[in-house]
């Protein structure tokens, strides 16, 4: 005989491998260019590939595009080059290997994946640097497949500011700003306010017509940053709809990690600059020089994180506006730490295990890891 109790399952592996696991941010596009890394095989290094992607039961990950404005510039063609060739990477990539990669732009493309087995590669805007200030440029990147943006990363924008710099404390969308808001919503490619500023936060929730998300955020009341929201900004954002996407890094989730990594970043500066002076590479790889000194030496000096700190940030939203507004997005390969259970996608099934601990039900759960930001997929391209 069979009784509901026992159609319903609590093994966590289980439930992780029946859910459509979304992460909404990885900067593994930067890897495929950088590094030239063939992604679709087991790799040493990083935290994301389709091997461990596989093993770790996700589904579809969104690709950050991601122009870093001090290296390529916070405009001109150099940032638009260097948006286009991780664009071209990521779509390299699911040509190069359609057995595993399906390149995805809305939520039926994504469940067609999930379906046959693939894995779904989305991409998202890190930084509006590429559109160089051109209202056409955003539909330019919405037809080369882009599907969220976030207007500013950590250098302001003179049409938006950033929670990263000074001239971001006062400077929120100005009137381009809100155009670009404003075609995003027409063309049905999402805002992202992860790394904006509070006031551009606001300017967004206030010109939007379509739900907001954050990518990879945390909540300031756990962990005091300005990249984190604020009560009332989540309070907001779940008002328009939208979903905020908990990030892993422990910068962004423990509560005095980022004072402690200031002091470390000063104690290991000429470690890092030495490795910098001794790389004979370009830009891209004098930065990759200096993160492989910073990932050894956090890992040294700093305090462990566990997914548990993870849960305690969904917990707090959750709380705040209810279980339909909150996501995963890693920032997987954009960090130099992870939590000590969460080295790398494979390990996700951790995060469903605390979130069953915490009593979330399966229901709960694939809400969680990608239901809501299914559904505002959905919203959008409407
Ligand atoms: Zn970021």
């Amino acid at each position: 005989m069979t009784s509901p109790d026992t159609n319903s399952t609590s093994d966590p592996a289980l439930i992780h491998q029946r859910a459509i696991t979304v992460d909404m941010h990885a900067d593994t596009a930067q890897r495929m260019v950088d590094e030239n890394v063939d992604i679709n095989g087991r790799l040493p290094d990083g935290h994301l590939d389709a091997v461990r992607a596989k093993e770790g039961g996700l589904d579809a990950q969104f690709f950050s595009i991601w122009v870093e404005p001090q290296l390529f510039g916070v405009g001109g063609a150099g940032a638009m080059k260097r948006a286009d060739i991780q664009i071209d990477a990521v779509t390299a990539l699911a040509k190069k290997h359609p057995e595993t990669w399906q390149l995805a732009t809305t939520a039926a493309d994504l469940r067609k994946a999930e379906e046959a087995g693939k894995l779904a590669a989305l991409m998202g805007l890190e930084g509006g640097y590429a559109i160089d200030e051109r209202i056409e440029n955003v539909e330019r990147y919405y037809r080369m497949g882009v599907r969220y943006m976030s207007p500013a990363w950590s250098v302001s924008t003179s049409w938006a500011g950033s929670s990263g710099d000074e001239v971001g404390k006062t400077r929120g969308l100005n009137s381009f700003g809100q155009q670009v808001v404003r075609e995003m919503n027409r063309l049905g490619m999402m805002v992202d306010v992860s790394h904006v500023s509070d006031k551009t936060f606001w300017d967004i929730v206030n010109t939007s017509s379509k739900p907001v998300i954050a990518t990879h955020s945390g909540c300031r009341a756990i962990a005091d940053v300005p990249r984190n929201l604020t009560d009332d900004m989540i309070v907001a954002l779940a008002k328009t709809g939208g979903v905020v996407n908990v990030i892993f890094y422990p910068e962004h989730i423990e509560p005095g990690w980022s004072e402690k990594k200031k002091k470390v970043d000063g104690e290991i500066s000429s470690l890092v600059q030495r490795a910098s002076e001794e790389e004979h590479g370009d830009v891209a790889h004098k930065k990759l020089a200096r993160d492989r000194v910073r990932a050894v030496e956090y890992a040294k000096r700093l305090p462990a994180v566990t997914v548990s700190r993870i849960v305690d940030h969904i917990d707090h939203i959750v709380k705040l506006v209810g279980i339909d507004h909150v996501g995963i997005g890693s920032d997987f390969d954009g960090v130099q730490a992870v939590p000590a259970d969460l080295k790398s996608v494979a390990d996700l099934p951790n995060l469903t295990k605390e979130l069953l601990r915490r009593g979330y039900s399966e229901s709960d759960i694939d809400k969680i890891l990608g239901g809501n930001m299914l559904r505002v997929l959905e919203e959008v391209n409407h």
